[in-house]
């Protein structure tokens, strides 16, 4: 017998209250998680009057901890991914740390190919998760694009392809989508959702989830003036990271005739909302935050029969201290 099985059959002592439900060691092993059971359940709050999902909160520090967790499973199950390969993505940032965080995690190589012109903390967060960091273009991921897209197909490399992959709308649409509708009061459907296009996944994938408890809710897909690619064709530098990535992505050519309606916003205005959301509502997220939320009042003033208008953060504002908070100019 066990000294761990003695241990669970010791009787209560007379006249002591029985620990019935406390586990023995034998019965309940210490859980084994580990940082990617931290993903998901982030808090949907209401600021001024829109419905904000807080998924700047995930590990990882962005929305992207969902996709890279979900397609690299997915690829695990579906025998594409084995042990000792190199997972590839072209990335602005954020799906590279996250991807990154998971190779971590589960002992795979990563490769992520960025533009120049990110964030120099988004490349930093890749490299402190062990991922190599390849630069390629500039600003813009098409080049980026092309490099992964290139390196995926060789034997050993695993290439999710965000901007391709329908497993990117399948997460949106299985996980954080009705996780939001979950979190909404009952009896409470979403009247719309207002989302920056990177890759559209979320847009798409939310915004089906959304239309199956109602079909009228009204997607609206959020650009920035600088670089409208989707509404008029233009690709030129901004200012809002992880959205408008110089091209129209393959899950947007195949999803559009679900968007209802795409609206820009300015760079300045979406960093000067991305700045008070930190000192007003104590929200420290990156600038697409103020572009979404921007964009979503904006609706909610033209449109008041609009209730519920959704919205998400989608990554921490750590990420854009040297960029955007750390000179004396921008405080
Ligand atoms: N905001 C940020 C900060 C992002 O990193 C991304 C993803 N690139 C988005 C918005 C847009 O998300 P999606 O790729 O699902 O369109």
């Amino acid at each position: 017998m066990t000294p761990d099985l003695q241990l669970s059959t010791v009787p209560p002592q007379a006249g002591a209250s029985a620990p019935a439900e406390v586990p023995s060691p034998a019965s309940a092993p210490m859980p084994a998680g580990n940082v990617l059971d931290g993903i998901g359940n982030t808090p949907l709050i209401r600021v001024d009057g829109v419905w904000v999902k807080l998924e700047y909160l995930n590990p990882s520090g962005s929305i992207k901890a969902r996709i890279a967790k979900y397609i690299v499973e997915r690829a695990e199950a579906e025998g594409l991914l084995r042990p000792g390969d190199t997972i590839v993505e072209a990335s602005s940032g954020n799906t590279g740390n996250a991807l990154a965080m998971v190779a971590a995690v589960k002992g795979y190589s990563m490769l992520v190919v960025m533009p120049k012109g990110m964030s120099s903390e988004r490349l930093a967060i890749s490299k402190a998760f062990g991922a190599d960091v390849e630069l390629v273009g500039d600003f813009h991921v098409n080049e980026a694009l092309a490099r992964a897209r290139e390196l995926g197909q060789r034997p050993g490399y695993f290439a999710p392809a965000q901007f391709e992959s329908e497993w990117n709308v399948e997460e949106n649409r299985t996980w954080l989508g009705p996780e939001i509708l979950a979190q909404l009061p009952a009896g409470t459907v979403p009247d719309a959702l207002v989302m920056g296009i990177g890759t559209g996944g979320t847009l798409i994938g939310v915004g089906q989830a959304f239309r199956n408890v109602n079909p009228a809710v009204r997607l609206v897909g959020v650009e920035p003036d600088e670089s409208c690619t989707i509404l008029c064709g233009e690709s030129g530098k901004h200012q809002v990271e992880g959205i408008a990535d110089g091209f129209v992505p393959g899950i947007i050519e195949r999803h559009r005739g679900l968007i209802d309606e795409l609206t820009s916003v300015s760079s300045q205005d979406s960093l000067a909302v991305m700045r008070r959301l930190a000192r007003g509502h104590g929200l420290f997220v990156g600038p697409s935050s103020g572009a979404h939320y921007m964009a979503a009042v904006a609706l909610a003033e033209r449109e008041p029969g609009l209730r519920t208008i959704v919205t998400v953060f989608c990554d921490e504002g750590e990420k854009y201290l040297s960029e955007h908070f750390r000179a004396a100019q921008d405080q």
